[in-house]
């Protein structure tokens, strides 16, 4: 079966082929086509049609919305196959993938109760004969461009807000796990969305991602990955002045006050990091711990992430599956040598596992450094692997300090028994999630995005909506006569 899907129908096009990898043991899962420059062409152009003289713009926002309803039933019917897919292609253990359909499918829901909710505002004048109102409007052709650790999540969260507001649009999935965004493309075709709404193109960043971002009939750009990336994306947009929203990488504190139950912060700490490996862009990676538990708690994690058993996704007994490629696991590889290089204290990990049977594939063990300071590179870089720093602080002021001392400001947590100090702290957290007391949990109806270097949009939530919206004034002077400004 073709693997791009431009204008309606399933495609192979003029790119070639490429392998898609199984990081539990480098072998080839699938070979997908990639696209070439006359199929990037055609997809931005199919959706460009489609937006300014297809069907699409007359379908009534409720029948978007039941649109997507129809994909989230296709989801739970697909459930297991989907999961299964994001299991192979990414490597993260099957219960992660199977949370990963549910929040996919409840996104979906989200947004199809939401579509055509906002009909715009009205705007009082102060004239009778003058209706002022503020419509919203789709933006047009929208490039969705998206990372490997969530592939399936990620994308839903800019294509069910993109068809709520009425867009079309052109994917470009990581090409390291293309596999469950085709799956998608596959159901939206299914629950019927007209052709050329939405578009697929597989390949790489530089061949297909940024002759994207630089197509003149391309309005917008959602781009989820690397800061680096997304700074060559803005950059790019800027020639034709795109609409662009990033969301980028993190550098996440995870604060500890000492008055938080020992086993519950361990724990914690634990997911926090080290859910699947360390690639998440809003992984506790940076351990801030008070004085008074600092010793204890490291040698807890330390003894507890020793113990974390890593294998195959799909089995059902692994904690942990591997890192998604070789190339990444050396970058990880590279961290670790820096921090020791820097004077970190290795507690646990640094090292390949052991077992035969994890040879082949991209494993590497829980890692835990502590003594680091702020100026290593472990420290201050986004490494999105199986690595934990450990830091320790004196009072509030210092947590704070320390907390916000990251060019990113993706996500963080407080731990604490103390509510006024919880408030406070969240308070002067300059990330855009902050948890009390928990770690991880998001919901399609808040927001979601960075604060400085980590993005400058929103996704999830209303705003993660309004992304996708222009919105127009319609000034209606419903009884117009001359003024004379000019008398003659
Ligand atoms: P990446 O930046 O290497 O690649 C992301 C996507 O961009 C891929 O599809 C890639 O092909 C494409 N791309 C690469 N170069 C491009 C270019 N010049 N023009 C257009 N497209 C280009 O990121 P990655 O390694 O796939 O993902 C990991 C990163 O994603 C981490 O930094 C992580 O923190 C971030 N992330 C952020 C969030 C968030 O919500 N903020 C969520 C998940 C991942």
């Amino acid at each position: 079966m073709p693997s791009l899907f431009v204008d309606g129908a399933w495609i192979s096009g003029s790119g070639g082929t490429a392998d898609v990898i199984n990081p539990f043991d480098a072998s080839v899962l699938e070979t997908v086509d990639q696209a070439g420059p006359d199929d990037v062409d055609r997809a931005v152009l199919a959706a460009r049609a489609a937006f300014d003289t297809g069907p699409w713009r007359r379908v009534p926002a409720a029948e978007r919305g039941a649109l997507l309803r129809r994909v989230a039933d296709l989801l739970v019917r697909d459930k297991k196959e989907i999961a299964r897919t994001e299991t192979l292609d990414t490597g993260k253990t099957l219960v992660e993938s199977r949370i990963d359909v549910d929040d996919v499918t409840a996104v979906f829901r989200y947004y199809a109760d939401l579509a055509g909710k906002d009909a715009g505002r009205v705007v009082d004048t102060g004239q009778a004969h003058v209706l002022s109102r503020v419509v919203p409007e789709p933006i047009g052709v929208c490039v969705l461009i998206t990372p490997w650790n969530y592939p399936l999540l990620q994308l839903s969260w800019k294509v069910a807000p993109a068809i709520a507001a009425g867009n079309t649009m052109v994917i470009k999935p990581s090409e390291v796990t293309p596999l469950t965004s085709v799956l998608l493309v596959r159901l939206l075709e299914e629950a019927g969305v007209p052709a050329g709404v939405v578009n697929i193109v597989l390949g790489d960043g530089r061949s297909v991602g940024a002759p994207l971002t630089e197509h003149p009939a391309v309005d917008m750009v959602s781009f989820t990955g690397g800061l680096a990336t997304g700074q060559a994306i803005i950059r790019a947009s800027a020639a034709t002045v795109k609409r662009v929203a990033v969301e980028l990488g993190g550098k996440n504190p995870n604060i500890v006050f000492a008055d938080t139950d020992f086993e519950t912060a361990v724990d914690y700490a634990l997911t926090a990091v080290f859910l699947h490996s360390g690639q998440v862009c809003s992984g506790g990676a940076r351990l801030i711990v008070q004085d008074e538990m600092h010793d204890d708690l490291v040698a807890e994690i330390g003894r507890r992430a020793e113990l974390i058993r890593l294998g195959n996704g799909l089995d059902e007994g692994s904690e942990v599956g591997p890192l998604v490629s070789a190339a990444h696991r050396a970058k990880i590889e590279d961290y670790v040598a820096s921090a020791q290089a820097e004077g970190a204290r290795l507690v646990v990990g640094g090292r390949r596992p052991e077992e035969p049977e994890l040879q082949k594939g991209f494993f590497y063990r829980p890692t835990v450094f502590a003594d680091v300071h702020r100026e290593m590179r472990v420290v201050r870089e986004e490494t999105f692997g199986p690595i934990l720093t450990v830091e320790r602080f004196a009072d509030e002021e210092e947590a704070i300090a320390l907390g916000n001392d990251t060019e990113y400001g993706l996500a963080g947590a407080v731990w604490t028994s103390d509510m006024g100090r919880a408030e406070r702290v969240a308070r002067a957290l300059r990330h855009g999630t902050v948890w009390i007391n928990d770690y991880h949990p998001y919901i399609p109806g808040a927001e979601w995005g960075g604060f400085k270097r980590s993005g400058n949009g929103r996704e999830l939530g209303p705003t993660g909506l309004a992304e996708y919206q222009e919105h127009k004034h319609i000034w209606h002077n419903t009884a117009p006569k001359p003024v004379r400004w000019f008398t003659h």
